[in-house]
């Protein structure tokens, strides 16, 4: 039988390689959702698309192919044919990605794409993002919600970037979590019937195993 789980919460709470992880481990099929927000940004800035303009995003919100792939042990996103898994990685992409991600017309899109990605994973799927257990997935049979102090969450992620300064990378983390959270559709939040792991003490092993224990009981 076919199991859904959704993986929810900010960025810099180990969400990525923990349901990676967790997906290889089941044999389960893999999402990263915010690649595609980023692809679709990524899109939108090398297409001279104004990302200031919501009017302007909205109206090219149809237009890149997106295609993601689903192994957790070779995440791929293309688009309109192109390796997109660099480019989504830029710091400009980071900057932007809130503001387009917010535009009802990009998250219906892409809402869509999730939600039939998800239908045709036979064996199940780990879906990792920031609206999976409200929106995009509300009948998963697991949700998880990640947290971590914003200490934690900016030391992860400056490690994870060459020459990054904490302090920086924390602000730019804060901003971006704000915007997720305070946008009108769908914003980054916690559903009411989903588990809320804090992984501010526990290690990424720790983690996995929580979130194991729970798909199989
Ligand atoms: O997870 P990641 O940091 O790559 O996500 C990039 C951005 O994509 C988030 O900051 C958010 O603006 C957007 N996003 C979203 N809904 C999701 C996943 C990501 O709005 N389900």
């Amino acid at each position: 039988e076919s199991v859904i789980v959704a993986i929810d919460g900010p960025s810099g709470t180990g969400k990525s390689s923990t349901s990676k992880a967790v997906a290889s481990a089941l044999g389960l099929s893999y999402l990263d959702t915010g690649a595609q927000y980023r692809a679709i940004t990524w899109w939108m800035i090398t297409n001279g698309i104004d990302v200031s303009d919501p009017l302007a995003i909205a109206s090219a919100a149809g237009k890149p192919v997106i295609e993601s792939g689903t192994d957790p042990s070779a995440p791929a996103i293309t688009v309109d044919g192109l390796d997109a898994s660099g480019p989504i990685r830029e710091q400009d992409v980071t900057s932007k990605v809130s503001a387009v991600s917010a535009v009802p017309e990009v998250r219906t899109r892409i809402t869509e794409l999730q939600r039939s990605i998800a239908r045709a994973a036979e064996k199940g799927i780990v879906v990792e993002g920031r609206d999976i257990g409200t929106t995009v997935l509300p009948d998963a049979d697991l949700k998880i919600f990640l947290t971590a102090s914003p200490e934690a969450r900016a030391a992860r992620r400056s490690g994870e970037i060459k020459g990054a300064d904490v302090t920086a990378t924390r602000e730019a983390l804060i901003k971006r979590d704000a915007a997720d959270s305070s946008r009108k559709t769908s914003p980054l939040a916690k559903a009411d019937d989903a588990v809320e792991v804090d992984t501010t003490d526990l290690t990424l092993q720790q983690v996995i195993e929580c979130v194991v224990t729970l798909v199989e009981e």
